[in-house]
């Protein structure tokens, strides 16, 4: 077999889940869109609810039907992107709490959808969702009478704590919610490291989750094996790879692995790359196809089956740092190719 094998080890997504629960009084919720962060919601929505989770977001209603199917009737799933038009059936039907966003989505819901349950999203300063200060103050009354279950918001610079946006949207959503009789939200995972004034009465990690930076105390939840398709010695002087990018100065040893951009490994990351074998860092050499990359291999006295991208010697981070990227998109990309296993 040369397809590459993710590994997702669910008990580690449990245990940042638990560890994550730990660090705040609030009750914790499990942000699962863009199908759990490319690591596939049907498992990662059943063990997170295994671990504790009862309230569950998505970006958008479809997957909001994706995870009821995987989780049953019970976890509230609430959608971001709120009631949009055309949604009401699978919003009824799934059982999804729209995040109101704003006026015209409030009407589109009480038109389509009276008495069904809707939260609120108030934007606090990022200016991508939510309503705005004024916009609430004229809904306010009129949702507020119809009892909503969460008013929340989204901080744009959480992941950097000395940043004073972080102080200025806690004060705005303070402002906006205070004295008001409904759970509130505020802190992502990185809302969450900031402390017990953005914990609020619900917190929605997603990134931390999945064993990505900020939360540095993660569990490493994704392996990634590529397995070596050939072996050839190069010597001094010849080229490898596209457009000639790499000329070997010596004898050089390269493996070809079977994964290339069209599986994620996207082609930014380039030679700044490395691959791992038992902790030792093998240079990425040439540039990255779409289906193959070549890795410097000579330092290892025998070539394994296998190399390893992504794993306890290297994290999804620092991969992305390769390509100049985050590791939210590292792990959004990871590739249907894939062989997937999970670790229960
Ligand atoms: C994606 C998202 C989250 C989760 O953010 P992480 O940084 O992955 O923890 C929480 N809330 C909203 C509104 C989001 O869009």
């Amino acid at each position: 077999m040369s397809t590459a094998t993710l590994t997702i080890d669910l008990t580690a997504l449990s245990a940042n889940w638990r560890a994550l629960n730990r660090l705040s009084e609030a009750e914790t919720g499990a942000v699962v869109k863009a199908d759990a962060y490319g690591l596939g919601i049907d498992k990662a929505g059943p063990a997170l609810a295994g671990a504790g989770a009862r309230q569950f977001f998505v970006a958008v209603a479809e997957e909001g039907l994706a995870l009821r199917r995987a989780l049953g009737e019970g976890p509230r799933i609430s959608v971001f992107s709120g009631h949009m038009p055309g949604d009401a059936d699978l919003i009824r039907g799934s059982n999804l709490t729209p995040l109101i966003n704003s006026v015209d989505q409030m009407l589109l819901h009480v038109e389509t959808l009276p008495g069904h349950p809707f939260g609120v999203q108030l934007d606090s300063g990022m200016n991508r969702l939510g309503m705005e200060p004024a916009e609430w103050s004229a809904l306010r009354d009129i949702a507020l009478a119809q009892r909503p279950t969460l008013l929340m918001s989204h901080l744009a610079c959480a992941d950097e704590p000395n940043h004073p946006m972080n102080a200025q949207q806690l004060n705005r959503f303070n402002e906006m919610t205070g004295g008001i009789d409904v759970p509130r939200s505020l802190a992502a995972t990185g809302g969450i490291l900031l402390g017990a004034e953005y914990h609020f009465d619900l917190t929605r990690p997603g990134v931390g989750l999945y064993g990505g930076l900020p939360f540095v105390d993660a569990t490493p939840v994704v392996t990634l094996d590529v397995p070596v398709i050939q072996t050839r010695n190069v010597e001094a002087g010849e080229s490898v790879g596209y457009g000639n990018a790499f000329v070997a100065e010596c004898m050089t040893r390269v493996a070809t692995v079977a994964a290339g951009y069209a599986d994620g490994l996207i082609r930014a990351m380039g030679a700044q790359a490395c691959f791992t074998h038992l902790g030792q860092k093998l240079p990425v050499i040439g540039r990255v196809s779409m289906d193959l990359i070549t890795v410097d291999v000579s330092a290892l006295p025998e070539v394994p089956e296998a190399l390893e991208l992504i794993g306890q010697h290297q994290s999804v981070d620092t991969v992305a740092g390769y390509a100049g990227t985050i590791g939210y998109e590292i792990l959004t990309s990871l590739g249907a190719r894939y062989d997937r296993v999970y670790l229960t």
